[in-house]
């Protein structure tokens, strides 16, 4: 007999050998012997009350045999002598079109204006101890994209779940931990995921596709609505027949290049604010009720928050739990904060983008002349104003948390994981006041929802301005351009996709289109 059952076990309970053996017997009625194997299909942790509980979703094998797992299997074929597919980008959008390809017997050609994993740790080093950004290879650019060196949260709102479970499985063919098909939260952490995109390229690249890295393209030349060739950086011209575009949302050049083609973009709203970090004892105190430590069973606390201030969402976003604050800037002159933790989550902070809503039609006035870019100059304002207010280096503009709401300088800071260190700074009158004032409300809400939160040994660290895209490159129901026929915008750049899973969705789907009728 085989058998599927939801399981609630508490913190107590977990640390018992066999426990899913004893309450499987219990539940079904039948002997401890007769279990013949437990498979484990989902867990997650419920800490909403005192008595923490850990819920499983699991399958329980009586006097069957426990059926082998199955190795992960994609159609990969030799694409080495087929018609090519050229991909701009080997973010997870680019990467996941060039695995598509492969699987539907179409010759992927990367390529990337970033370096290699390996290469691009030189220039990630140069940020956080020389403030010097590599405009080609950063912590948004190079292999693996934005998504290499992040929490490889794999989180998404998508419902499409047998598409989400493909990506997931892949991932596990790549070398992710099997962990992440069972978590409810899963997430691979910085240290793993570099190994996983290496082996991604190298499965491209044993199938005959191409990837060229430290390759920028800088122009399309255009013929009858259709791209006829790609312009690289060192003045080469390729020819295409057909383009995913899968830059990012950071690839401000290619929006400016599109703009000036008079190939149509649209503003899209998005989301701009700050980098709360807390030491992550004290969300693990708040979210697991205990006083210190917390169990060694339970990983670094996470949380997720949101608030209406004004007619606007203030939400937590991309909540890096035992995590690192990173620069993320892709030019020199500006600073963007962002967040990663590695797959153990065990450093001592917890931190996580607070954000207010700009609503692209309502909240940019003053941008209105930019058009479509409105949103992207704007961005780009604030993160110069990061810069000069962090002390015109990647240091990053700081206020301890509680003198951010209560509009006072912190006369100093509390430690925190941002390499490249932090300035003290009034960004609570820096901000424009729509962003500003909304935070400084909501963070006073979250003190309510979170006992503990509200806390002068937090930082607010400026700015966390590339959540998301603020321009859409539209495109059709068969996902080209309408201008440029065989134009596919792609990804987070696009404004199809909000994170890893999402962007590596897209870029299959993009995939399928890009290849009909060649
Ligand atoms: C520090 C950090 C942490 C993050 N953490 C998470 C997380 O935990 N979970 C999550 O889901 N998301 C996270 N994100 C967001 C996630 O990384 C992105 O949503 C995702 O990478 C978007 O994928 P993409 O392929 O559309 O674009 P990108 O990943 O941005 O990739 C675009 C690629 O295009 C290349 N490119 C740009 N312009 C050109 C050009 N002109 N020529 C050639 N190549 C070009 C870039 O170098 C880049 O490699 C994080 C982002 C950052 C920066």
């Amino acid at each position: 007999m085989v058998k599927d059952l939801q399981l609630r076990i508490t913190l107590q309970e977990e640390k018992q050998a066999d426990i899913l053996i004893k309450k499987s017997a219990a539940q079904l009625g039948v002997s401890i012997r007769d279990i013949t194997g437990i498979k484990v299909l989902r867990k997650s942790i419920d800490a909403r009350k005192k008595l923490i509980v850990f819920n499983y979703k699991v399958t329980v094998y009586i006097k069957e045999p426990v059926p082998e797992t199955q190795a992960y299997h994609f159609d990969y074929k030799d694409v080495s002598k087929a018609k090519p597919i050229h991909i701009i980008g080997f973010g997870p959008a680019g990467m996941y079109a060039a695995l598509r390809c492969i699987e539907l017997g179409f010759k992927p050609i990367v390529l990337e204006r970033g370096k290699n994993v390996q290469d691009r740790r030189h220039d990630l080093k140069a940020i956080n101890q020389d403030h010097y950004v590599n405009e080609d290879s950063n912590y948004c650019f190079g292999e693996g994209g934005a998504g290499t060196y992040s929490d490889g949260k794999l989180y998404t709102r998508s419902l499409k779940r047998g598409d989400v479970r493909r990506i997931f499985e892949n991932l596990v063919f790549h070398g992710a931990p099997e962990q992440i098909l069972v978590d409810a939260h899963p997430h691979i952490g910085t240290n793993k995921l570099p190994k996983v995109v290496q082996n991604i390229r190298e499965t491209i690249l044993k199938y005959g596709g191409e990837i060229h890295f430290e390759t920028r393209v800088v122009d399309f030349i255009i013929k009858n609505n259709t791209i006829q060739a790609i312009q690289l950086q060192n003045g080469e011209e390729m020819p295409v027949e057909r383009v995913i575009l899968a830059t990012g949302h950071s690839a401000r050049d290619i929006f400016y290049l599109l703009h000036k083609k008079n190939i149509a973009l649209e503003a899209k709203s998005f989301a701009i604010g700050v980098r709360v970090e807390h030491p992550q004892h004290i969300i693990d105190s708040i979210q697991y009720h205990c006083s210190g430590k917390r169990d060694a069973l339970l990983p670094a606390a996470a949380y997720s928050l949101v608030e209406q201030v004004n007619d606007r969402g203030v939400y937590s976003f991309c909540m890096c739990p035992g995590g690192f604050i990173v620069p993320a800037a892709t030019a020199n002159g500006e600073v963007v904060v962002n967040g990663m933790s590695p797959s153990k989550r065990n450093n001592v902070f917890a931190n996580s983008g607070i954000v207010v809503e700009i609503n692209a039609i309502k909240d940019l006035f003053k941008y209105e002349h930019f058009g479509s870019l409105k949103g992207l100059e704007y961005q780009k304002d604030l993160e110069k104003l990061a810069f000069t207010s962090g002390g015109r280096c990647q240091s990053a503009p700081a206020q301890r948390l509680t003198d951010f709401v209560e509009g006072k300088l912190s006369l100093s800071l509390n430690p925190s994981s941002y390499q490249p260190g932090l300035n003290a700074a009034p960004l609570h009158s820096l901000l424009p006041k729509a962003i500003g004032s909304r935070l400084r409300q909501g963070f006073k809400a979250f003190g309510s929802k979170m006992k503990g939160y509200y806390t002068d040994e937090a930082n607010v660290v400026g700015v966390e301005s590339r959540t998301s895209s603020p321009v859409t490159i539209p495109r059709t129901e068969h996902l080209s351009h309408p201008q440029i026929t065989n134009l596919f915008p792609c990804g987070e750049g696009g404004g199809y996709a909000g994170g890893i899973v999402s962007a590596a969705m897209d870029g299959e789907r993009c995939a399928e289109a890009a290849i009909k009728g060649l």
